[in-house]
């Protein structure tokens, strides 16, 4: 493993971003982990304002379910920023396709978010791309919002003002941010209700809520009853969801509706309230101007295919050590006294995560079944020489959806990991529930893992 800054090694890649990779930074004598965003100004120098703009909002931000900015350090073109290392996972990793989660584990999470997003909007900052896939997880199972490359200050010094942009992702998004301008507030709002739902049902209500889709007019026009999902749904769940799901934003419930209301309120625990007071006192926000955004991710890089000569075991930065104490970091003068928690076992996140298995059969075998798999399937893949799998595809709405499959030994065991590196989440999801069915007559189960 390579030594990123003196003491401090790099460890597991933790996920793929629109501009680069997201790796583990590893104390190597205390253990503490902290999470480094990567951006490539060199690749993609488009990128330069995007992150000045994340950075500027995401250090002002302070709260407990939000995932804490650290700091920033820049070398010869690369931007890394420092966070927070959510050791959960991502929340869409806790959703079964078509299925979703217990009521609870959903009640639960949504407190949670909506504690969050009401501390942005006290701030007067905007996340505009809320989804499962941007609310990551800590070691207590608390959530955590990320990913601010979307947000914007929408209010300052007591000032709002419509936003213009047309950004998020599109099943996501409110139906007035197609249209223009809007406010922020019920913009994201209107997401937090979509993330409900998938969390209750573990799919998407529609492709984009405007008039020319179908399931959104049936929702629109009272005739969605016998549709999936809410035909998923009890009636409190549903009675929240039409409050908060209205097309017309001025009418849309508030934050504060919504934490009235008796779905939000049942079996209510005081605990998650509490944590809900803004931490920084002072609100002095640059003044940020609106940035282009695009919807999509840059394309993969090509990669040859060769089955023989994998290098598994050089492949650098996977560990599955696990650290052993936590204490303050600092990687540079720049970056701030970081407070990690003491509990990060990667072991335990290993068989937490929904998108991982483990197979009897040897790396270099184990490919090969996965390949002829896919190929069987249809799928377009490639190869490369370290034995990643990456996966294009389509969803079922026709939107581009890449994913990589990670192939790991560890230990006469041979790890297959799953992570998305472009696309829906919940799609993804239901591709990694197909693929390792045709896996089975590899996979150990839970008992002789
Ligand atoms: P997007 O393409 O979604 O805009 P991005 O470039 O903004 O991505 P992030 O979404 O911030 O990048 O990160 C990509 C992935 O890296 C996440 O989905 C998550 O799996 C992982 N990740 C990001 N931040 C953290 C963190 N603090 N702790 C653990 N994992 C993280």
């Amino acid at each position: 493993m390579s030594e990123f800054v003196d003491g401090w090694i790099l460890g597991d890649i933790l996920g793929e971003g629109a501009y680069g990779e997201v790796r583990l930074v590893v104390n190597k004598s205390t253990g503490e982990a902290v999470a480094m965003k990567m951006v490539d100004l060199g690749k993609h120098p488009d990128a330069r304002n995007t992150v000045r703009k994340e950075t500027t909002i995401h250090r002002m931000l302070s709260n407990p379910y939000i995932i804490q900015y650290f700091g920033q350090r820049s070398e010869s073109n690369i931007e890394y920023i420092f966070l927070e290392y959510a050791s959960g996972g991502e929340l869409f990793d806790r959703i079964e396709p078509d299925v979703g989660m217990p009521i609870e584990e959903a009640r639960k999470y949504f407190r949670q978010l909506i504690i969050a997003v009401e501390y942005l909007h006290s701030r007067g900052v905007a996340h505009r791309d809320l989804k499962p896939e941007n609310l990551l997880l800590d070691a207590n199972d608390n959530l955590k919002v990320s990913d601010f490359g979307l947000a914007t200050v929408y209010r300052l010094h007591g000032k709002e003002r419509y936003l213009n942009k047309k950004c998020g992702t599109l099943p996501y998004v409110a139906p007035e941010v197609l249209e223009r301008p809007y406010h922020a507030e019920p913009a994201d709002i209107w997401s937090c209700g979509i993330i409900l739902i998938a969390l209750l049902a573990g799919e998407l209500p529609w492709d984009q809520a405007s008039k020319n889709c179908s399931e959104y007019s049936a929702w629109k026009n009272n005739s969605y009853h016998y549709l999936t999902p809410w035909k998923k749904l009890d009636r409190l769940s549903l009675l929240l969801l039409k409050k908060i799901l209205v097309h017309v934003p001025s009418v849309r419930s508030s934050l504060y509706d919504i934490k009235k209301h008796d779905w939000y309120n049942t079996g209510f625990y005081t605990d998650v309230e509490s944590c809900n007071k803004p931490a920084l006192e002072n609100t002095q926000l640059n003044n940020i101007k609106e940035q282009a955004f695009c919807f999509s991710q840059p394309e993969l890089p090509p990669v040859g295919i060769s089955l023989t000569n994998m290098k598994f075991e050089e492949r650098t930065g996977l560990s599955f050590s696990q650290p052993a104490s936590v204490e303050n970091l600092l990687v540079s003068s720049q970056l701030q006294a970081i407070n990690t928690q003491a509990s990060q076992n990667t072991f335990q996140n290993l068989v937490r995560r929904m998108t991982r298995c483990f197979a009897s059969t040897s790396c270099e075998d184990t490919v090969k079944i996965i390949t002829q798999c896919l190929v069987k399937k249809n799928y377009h893949y490639r190869v490369n020489n370290f034995g990643i799998i990456t996966i294009s595809t389509v969803d079922k709405r026709k939107m581009p959806l890449v994913f990589k499959i990670n192939i790991i030994d560890m230990d006469n065991k041979t790890l297959i990991d799953f992570r998305l590196s472009k696309g829906c989440g919940i799609e993804f999801k239901k591709e990694f529930v197909k693929i390792k069915t045709l896996l089975n007559h590899i996979l150990l189960t839970s008992n002789n893992i």
